[in-house]
């Protein structure tokens, strides 16, 4: 890059996936030099514990189109994709996992499009036969929820393995929130869109770095960040809680009425208690995640912190001394 503006930017990001780096970069690189004029790869190390960094420097040192940054510690694929567009000033920005289960090929593909005038262009997967069969009922289930519950909807099949405008970087650098979930920024963003099917190769090497907590989180983020129907439906509960409430007070004043006290009753008198005692500690719950939420917000900390930089400024410039230890929103 060298200073001047690259037509097309590639961000990837990596967590302890040292082994992929350069296979990656070995497949890519030709797609790009056929694809564009001018081209940078930018890497986004998620605190890694392997030797992606030292991989990172050396691929660097070989070719100064690849650059990096490194975070202090692991804050997640969705702030590593925030810091990718942050370090980058290409006119479109082509992000894509480092594992091979995004062909590069298919790049080609998105810059055709962008050349065509879409801003949001985005690969979708035909398939997701490469996953586990219980990640596979995870998935299906949250997308189902996501659209039940969600207030901007998500093109089915469309994930991170995308290319935009600078435009639509742009969009999405000026939104500051901290819970990312990216699948629904790039569709809240809006801009002319359109899908480029692919199919999801087999991880080249290693394993998935999404355990199943982590993708409980990103859920939760998902629906709490696109949805305030977990807030509401307490009060459609509650009212309908109430009114059955009110019928069975009735019930019982008429029954008492009509053949006097009545004594046995105790099982139903614990079910209900249980039941709204249930009821009632799942809707704090539910407050309790987005009170979480709105303090994680308000506390303004960085998005990120850069522990190193590899031949890139803070703004996406060329620059030849790593800034070390700079944080930036
Ligand atoms: N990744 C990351 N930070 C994380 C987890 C994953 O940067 O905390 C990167 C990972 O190195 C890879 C991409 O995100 O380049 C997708 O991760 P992975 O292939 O493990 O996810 P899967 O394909 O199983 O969804
Ligand atoms: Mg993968």
């Amino acid at each position: 890059m060298a200073g001047a503006r690259s037509e097309i930017a590639v961000v990837v990001p990596v967590f302890n996936e040292a082994e992929n780096i350069e296979p990656l970069l070995a497949r890519l690189k030709p797609v790009l030099e056929r694809a564009c004029a001018s081209f940078e790869i930018v890497f986004v190390d998620d605190g890694s514990s392997d030797a992606t960094l030292a991989v990172l420097r050396r691929v660097n040192a070989a070719d100064a189109r690849v650059t990096a940054v490194s975070f202090s510690r692991n804050f997640g694929k969705e702030i590593a994709i925030a810091a990718g567009l942050d370090h980058t000033d290409a006119d479109a920005v082509a992000i894509m996992d480092a594992d091979l289960q995004h062909p590069p090929e298919i790049i080609e593909a998105f810059v055709a499009k962008w050349r065509a005038g879409f801003k949001n262009v985005y690969g979708q997967r035909t398939d997701r036969e490469t996953d586990s069969p219980l990640r596979r009922l995870f998935a299906k289930r949250f997308y189902r929820l996501f659209a039940l519950f969600g207030e901007t909807p998500l093109p089915p099949g469309a994930g991170d393995f995308r290319l935009l405008d600078r435009q639509a970087v742009d969009s999405l650098r000026a939104m500051g929130e901290r819970a990312r979930f990216s699948k629904g920024l790039y569709a809240w963003i809006g801009f002319s869109s359109i899908g480029v099917p692919f199919q999801v190769a087999e991880r080249a090497a290693g394993t998935t770095k999404f355990s199943y907590r982590k993708l409980t989180r990103f859920a939760l983020d998902g629906i709490m960040s696109f949805s305030t129907l977990p807030l509401k439906v307490w009060s459609y509960v509650g009212t309908v809680v109430s009114v059955f409430a009110l019928i069975m007070a009735l019930y019982f004043i008429l029954q008492t009425a009509i053949s006097g006290v009545d004594v046995p009753g105790f099982a139903s008198l614990i079910v209900s208690v249980m039941f709204l005692g249930g009821i009632q500690l799942l809707s704090l719950g539910v407050l309790g995640e987005y009170v979480g939420r709105i303090f994680a917000e308000v506390k303004r900390r960085p998005l990120y912190l850069v522990g190193e930089r590899i031949g890139v400024g803070e703004d996406g410039d060329a620059s030849p001394v790593p800034a070390r230890h700079r944080s930036r929103i």
